[in-house]
């Protein structure tokens, strides 16, 4: 997890998300997330159908290490190529994050 300087918080642990999620978490409002496979970026229902991940859903990091190396590349391969798909990724402080959730669960 890389580190990001917010405003509020200072230097903490961010979370990288799609645009959509982007323009909910700044409304204050906290989207229903789904985790892109491996990585540490969220993306909304839409993106989530529009990359196809239901199909890499399953992987998890620990099982990709396990594969036989061409089988790994071409996974990240295909990871790569849909992480690059996500429209306009930004990165949101998770303290952030953590307060519009429990905004929104009062
Ligand atoms: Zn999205
Ligand atoms: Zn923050």
């Amino acid at each position: 997890m890389g580190v990001l300087d917010c405003k509020k918080h200072g230097m903490t642990g961010f979370i990288d998300v799609c645009s959509h999620i982007d323009e909910d978490l700044k409304n204050g409002i906290y989207p229903k997330m789904n985790s892109f496979p491996i990585l540490d970026t969220k993306i909304c229902n839409y993106c989530y159908k529009i990359l196809e991940l239901d199909k890499l859903e399953s992987m998890n990091l620990k099982d990709v290490l396990n594969l036989p190396q061409n089988q790994i590349d071409k996974i990240e391969a295909i990871i790569g190529k849909k992480y690059d798909l996500i429209p306009d990724r930004n990165q949101h402080c998770i303290i952030c994050v953590e307060e519009i959730k429990k905004k929104n669960e009062k």
